[in-house]
């Protein structure tokens, strides 16, 4: 049986960049990596390949390519955990045994819990930017749009992202008036807002305001009859609940979410299904040598990329504090950002905190649509990304103690 002293499950966003951060503290470390894909993408860049500003291939890396030096890569996923005994067995038969465990397999996309969503799937003007197979047939679809109803949906909470959905119907929707098309732009979102954060839901409730987009709240989207090209929708409305069906000429579906199986069915899952650990100190409540990051964590956090950059350096302050018999005192502040593109050459860099305070990187008022903001979404953050976050050279300021 291999032991690595720790291993991380899954290479994504949160793996690679913990990997990197915990060699670079520690250079003997014995740190491997579970991980199946080849590929790696860059999933924060799939809004500007559905608004046809990246190619997917601009979002692309070789898995290969990303493995810090010195770490070793498992080629293969986990298929159970034993956190009794310290195991986790692979989808190849093998079984890993470890003395630290960082679960971060990320979420997975629930497509099948909409009927009839899988099969018109790429085709019909159906087309979602949350997977790669689909997202460069959303900016097909929307040159192909002549006009009629573009209906934009969002899953119930969580999902990766929360602002993704609506940034690609703003994106469309500047498209469509710049051809001068008869389009109405519909947003139909499971949420009750907006935005979960309030102080960037008014300037939003604003955009959507001036662009005249009819946006619905508590629709959950539970059919696509793409025969008829209609999305069926339960809309809640207090207590009770009715059936909406909404023509469509181009439908973006955000897909509900959820833990992976292998995790949600596991002793390390909460009731929801995602790692049961302390939102603070990102250390299990039940496994004091299991930590986890990124999307499958159970903080209550808003699920992105960047929210990775401010747990990691917590984790590995905590994890090395634990391996050095020191108390873990370093703590996640909830930090989350969403750039809102609320179109072409406008963004609202949303950050904030568990507080839902504003948490802003720059000295300027975060609620204001910017070009520069624009500028960093699309140039500096894909580079932050690939050279400075998954490198482990970045150093975020939040987690320093007593941040609770
Ligand atoms: C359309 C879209 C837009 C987004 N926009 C933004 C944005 O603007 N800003 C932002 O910060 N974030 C954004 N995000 C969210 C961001 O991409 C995720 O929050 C981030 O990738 C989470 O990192 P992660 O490592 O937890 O999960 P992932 O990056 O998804 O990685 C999970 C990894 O685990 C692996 N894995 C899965 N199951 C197993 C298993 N059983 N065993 C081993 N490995 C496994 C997978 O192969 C994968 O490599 C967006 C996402 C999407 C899809």
């Amino acid at each position: 049986m291999a032991h690595h002293q720790i291993l991380i499950v899954g290479g994504g966003a949160a793996g690679i960049t913990v990997a990197a951060q915990l060699k670079r503290a520690r250079t003997a470390l014995d740190v491997a990596i579970l991980e199946p894909a080849h590929d790696h993408y860059y999933q924060p860049g799939w809004t500007l390949v559905g608004g046809g500003v990246f190619s997917l291939e601009d979002t692309h890396r070789a898995e290969r390519d990303l493995i810090p030096s010195g770490v070793h890569w498992i080629q293969a996923g986990a298929s159970s955990f034993d956190p009794e005994h310290n195991r986790v067995t692979t989808t190849t038969g093998a079984t890993v045994s470890y003395d630290l465990l960082i679960v971060a397999t990320g979420m997975k996309l629930c497509w099948d819990r909409i009927e009839g969503l899988s099969e018109a799937l790429g085709k019909g003007g159906v087309c979602s930017n949350y997977s790669k197979e689909f997202t460069a047939y959303t900016w097909e679809a929307i040159q192909a749009f002549k006009g009629g109803n573009a209906v934009f949906t969002c899953a119930p909470m969580p999902i990766k992202c929360p602002g993704a959905p609506q940034k690609i119907a703003y994106l469309a929707d500047d498209v469509f008036k710049k051809k001068k098309l008869q389009a109405n732009v519909i947003y139909a979102t499971a949420t009750p807002g907006i935005f979960g954060v309030p102080v960037y839901a008014a300037p939003l409730r604003e955009v959507v305001k001036r662009k005249g987009i009819d946006a619905r709240y508590n629709h959950v989207l539970t059919a696509v009859r793409a025969d008829k090209k209609e999305a069926v929708f339960k809309v809640t409305e207090g207590e009770s609940s009715r059936e909406e069906v909404i023509p469509y000429n181009l439908l973006h579906v955000t897909p509900p979410m959820a833990a992976p199986d292998v995790v949600a069915e596991s002793p390390l899952a909460n009731g929801a299904g995602f790692v049961e650990v302390d939102q603070f100190s990102l250390q299990h409540v039940r496994f004091a040598n299991v930590f986890s990051l990124g999307d499958v964590s159970g903080m209550p956090n808003s699920k992105t990329a960047a929210a990775v950059r401010g747990q990691a350096p917590v984790l590995v302050a905590n994890l090395l504090a634990l391996l050095d018999g020191r108390p873990l005192e370093a703590a996640y502040d909830g930090y989350s950002c969403c750039p809102l593109i609320t179109g072409y050459g406008k963004t609202i860099m949303a950050e904030f905190n568990y507080k839902q305070e504003p948490a802003p990187s720059f000295p300027l008022d975060p609620t204001k649509e910017r070009w520069s903001m624009w500028f960093v979404k699309r140039k500096i953050l894909p580079a932050l990304y690939w050279n400075r976050m998954l490198t482990g050279a970045q150093h975020e300021r939040r987690f320093m103690p007593g941040v609770k």
